[in-house]
């Protein structure tokens, strides 16, 4: 007795919801954890008032019986939401026995995880795959077909040029997305004059400029603008944007940083940066996510322009380590303004 009043003591310590279970098959304990996660006290109850899963009651008769320690997995509903739970059984070290410790643990965030980092992982291959199944191809041909034609062969290493080219692009951004996640909670220490900044961003973006025959308008507020941030990631947003609005717009881009005073989502003073180009639009309900990494409107077109898919999220992340906002609004047949709000 004294012993169940000591494992009582120990159970009802641990912050993660544990139960006992008797060799009697009879609820010994039950923390406070447990009872609001399974709902009542079953203190004295046989176990199955509070497990029903067959997979958790046949690998709790299994450790009763042989002693060994196992781990289920069940679905709970917590709070109405269905959660995966994992229940570590591990008979307690005694002679004899006096029955099993069971320590419930709510693995879906973990779950959750595992299945982006899968998604990830397959996003990545097949965005691999395709300039690689391409070169592939066009080995092929320059070894069969085209063998010994001068011409043919210059246009295939043209083509096989602009595959290269589509998959360094992919690396080189992946890797810049893996380092903004890196760093995302440190916030930048250093001082960064904005207008000077993104007057050289624009001048990284002159050569796509010519290719698309676009016109681009620069409004800057007078003086200089100083802010703390990364002057490297604030550019590459500046550049993505730029680069987006030139690719997906039809001729016009127009910049604009503006020093609004007091923005409520900054709660004080901000830096506003509107690009706005005159595409076709974007449909309200792709807005959401246009952010998510490889979320593409019209992939085709995305693959023509050179694009990747993770412009966008590379540009949440920066924006969102600096404590800023992106929005973006755009009218179908008019074109779309993309916002970057930073704290000032
Ligand atoms: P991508 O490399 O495909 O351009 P991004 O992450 O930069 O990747 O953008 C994701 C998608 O958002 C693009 O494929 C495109 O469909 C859409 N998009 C981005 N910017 C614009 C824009 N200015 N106008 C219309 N659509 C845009």
């Amino acid at each position: 007795m004294d012993r169940i009043a000591d494992y009582k003591a120990v159970v009802g310590a641990l912050p993660l919801p544990a139960v006992i279970v008797g060799q009697g098959k009879r609820v010994l304990v039950m923390n406070a954890a447990s009872r609001e996660l399974l709902g009542h006290n079953a203190t004295g109850a046989h176990y199955t008032f509070i497990l029903r899963q067959p997979s958790a009651t046949a690998a709790l008769e299994q450790t009763l019986s042989d002693g060994a320690a196992r781990t289920a997995r069940i679905d709970l509903s917590v709070g109405g939401e269905p959660s995966a739970f994992t229940i570590d059984m591990t008979p307690l070290a005694a002679e004899p026995s006096p029955g099993v410790l069971l320590v419930f643990r709510d693995v879906s965030g973990e779950e959750g995880l595992g299945q982006m980092r899968r998604d990830f992982v397959a996003n990545v291959s097949h965005e691999l795959r395709t300039p690689l199944t391409a070169l592939s191809g066009f080995i092929e041909t320059l070894r069969g077909p085209a063998r010994g034609d001068t011409a043919a062969t210059d246009r295939f290493l043209g083509m096989m040029e602009v595959e290269a080219e589509r998959m360094r692009r992919l690396v080189h951004d992946l890797l810049s997305l893996s380092r903004v996640e890196s760093e995302a909670r440190l916030r930048p220490e250093t001082r960064v004059e904005l207008t000077e900044a993104l007057r050289e961003a624009v001048e990284t973006v002159r050569h796509a400029m010519k290719d698309h025959a676009v016109e681009l308008s620069l409004d800057l507020p007078e003086g200089e603008v100083w802010i703390n941030g990364d002057r490297d990631q604030l550019m590459q947003v500046a550049r993505n944007l730029l680069e987006n609005a030139i690719k997906y717009g039809a001729g016009e881009v127009d910049v604009a940083m503006s020093l609004p005073e007091r923005e409520p989502a900054m709660r004080g003073p901000a830096v506003l940066l509107d690009i706005r180009d005159n595409g076709e639009g974007i449909e309200p309900h792709h807005l959401p996510r246009l952010t998510e990494r490889f979320y593409r409107i019209d992939t085709h077109r995305s693959r023509e322009q050179g694009g990747t898919g993770l412009g966008l999220a590379i540009v949440k992340h920066i924006v969102s380590r600096h404590r800023g906002r992106l929005r973006i609004s755009s009218v179908r047949g008019e074109g779309s303004v993309f916002t970057v709000v930073l704290p000032r």
